[in-house]
């Protein structure tokens, strides 16, 4: 067994990961809807689980690990799109599916094992709602076919809501047809001129939470081990899929762990897609913002708090950054022992992914890495350096490209190099005069310096 211990929404409390198949560990996470391109706001699950696939993978081992994030491909919005536009929903969808691609890869979120995409599980839906439909959990009215939430008696229990409360909590207009006001759909017409897919039950569509359902089924089997999602979707998209998944597969648990990720505000507010107030990665990148900056400041947070993104975050991330970019430049020359990630970052990450501890931890190294008076003692922090790099998704530039010097030729980077260690001597020294000379001669250059607890780092200015 491992130390991995994960806050698990449905129970409440933090457990110890034990996964039913340690050859085989399943993780599902809801992906994006693709109808327009995604906010920073939706890689925050996107990054959160990325890192505890990459925990997972060193704990288990890098086949073991099986991870499905879908794409949601049948949506209202997409029809929206796909008709104000006059093509088909796949056009749409396949666009920005691939934007979300590039923009992960720019993230360094490493592709799920599985991308399962709803319109391909179709067969799939079918069988599942003619199982509940004939084990008595759904009915069939009007076209539509709805789940009987008075069925299943745990509904609204990882939500932590009563029937009773639900029942008087149901703001939405009750449809006529339905026999309870929480009941939900599984199936239903679709309207004029959307797409339309076959069913047992008629033509139609899928309701979004059979569509999780049915992927899950399919690609990882009727019991998974963790299953995640943003804290938005707790109630009632997670827990429709239990109540589905449950009751059509006799009573069998569908998630042993349920993991759930805090918002993403922006200057203090709520991001939305309807408030318009989102910021997109590729907006962030092209404004010259790396994409492991945004990835840092995304982890700067514990993943169930909520994390506030503005542009103070933004600068002190970068600055991180090339501190510890800074670290690995110096140590170019030194060959990186393979070690293992250290006791601090692998302590932090157990614990439900701390990874603001986990952070901090690296600067420890760094630290150590520049006290270092010997190539081992170096080889072996810049390896330690590396391998927590690895679990975070981080350090995957060369650093000389980090501080963008790809135009400079070897010999012009080690004479700026120089100069900066002749200044730090003449400091040292007093010698201020001269210090300021080079410093004067440093600024001519285009050479920008910062000064740091690691040492000093420069790019270029431009
Ligand atoms: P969507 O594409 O809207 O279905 O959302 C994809 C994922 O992003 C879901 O897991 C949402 O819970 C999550 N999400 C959306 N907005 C935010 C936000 N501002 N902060 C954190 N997670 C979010
Ligand atoms: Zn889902």
């Amino acid at each position: 067994m491992t130390d991995l211990v994960l806050y698990d929404t449905a129970a409440r409390q933090k457990r110890a990961f034990v996964p039913l198949d340690e050859n085989r560990v399943t993780m599902y996470v809801c992906g994006p809807t693709v109808y327009s391109t995604a906010h920073i706001g939706n890689f925050r699950p996107a990054i959160t689980f990325d890192v505890l696939f990459r925990v997972l993978r060193h704990h288990y081992g890098e086949d073991q690990v099986v991870y499905a994030r879908n794409i949601t491909d049948v949506d209202d919005k997409i029809n929206a799109a796909a008709a104000s536009e006059g093509v088909d929903i796949s056009v749409i969808t396949d666009r920005y599916a691939k934007v979300y691609r590039e923009d992960s890869a720019a993230l360094n979120i490493l592709r799920p094992s599985l991308e399962p995409a709803a319109t391909a599980h179709m067969d799939e839906m079918g069988a599942l709602i003619k199982t509940l439909v004939d084990d008595g959990f759904a009915y069939a009215a009007e076209g539509h076919v709805l789940f009987d939430v008075t069925a299943y008696e745990d509904y609204g229990k990882l939500s932590g809501r009563s029937q009773d409360d639900l029942m008087a909590g149901a703001r939405v207009e009750v449809a006529p047809y339905k026999k309870n006001p929480s009941d939900f759909v599984l199936w239903k017409p679709s309207e004029p001129g959307d797409p339309v897919w076959d069913s047992p039950f008629g033509p139609g569509r899928p309701g979004w939470h059979l569509e999780c359902s049915a992927m899950i089924k399919k690609q990882l089997g009727e019991t998974i081990d963790i299953h995640g999602g943003g804290a938005d979707l707790v109630f009632p998209h997670h827990e429709n899929e239990i109540a589905q998944s449950t009751c059509a597969h006799g009573g069998k648990t569908l998630a042993n762990y349920w993991m759930h990720n805090g918002f993403l505000s922006i200057d203090a507010e709520k991001m939305s897609k309807s408030l318009g107030n989102f910021v997109k990665p590729n907006e962030l990148l092209e404004a010259g913002i790396k994409g492991e900056t945004i990835r840092y400041a995304m982890l700067t947070g514990h993943y169930r708090a909520p994390l506030d993104w503005n542009d103070t975050l933004i600068e002190r991330s970068q600055k991180s950054l090339d501190r510890l970019y800074g670290v690995l430049r110096r140590l170019k020359a030194v060959d990186a022992t393979h070690a293992q990630p250290t006791e601090a970052v692998m302590k932090a990450l157990n614990d439900d992914l701390n990874t603001p501890k986990a952070l901090a931890a690296l600067f420890e190294i760094a630290g150590r890495a520049n006290k270092a008076d010997t190539r081992d003692a170096q080889a072996q922090a810049k390896g330690e350096l590396l391998a927590a790099g690895r679990l975070l998704g981080l350090f995957e530039t060369d650093p000389d490209a980090w501080f963008g010097l790809e135009s400079l030729s070897e010999d012009e980077k080690a004479e700026i190099d120089d100069l900066l260690a002749q200044r730090a001597e003449a400091r040292k020294a007093k010698d201020f005069a001269r210090a300021d000379a080079i410093r004067d001669e440093l600024t001519a250059k285009g050479v920008q310096a910062e000064d740091g607890p690691e040492g000093t780092t420069w790019r270029m200015k431009g």
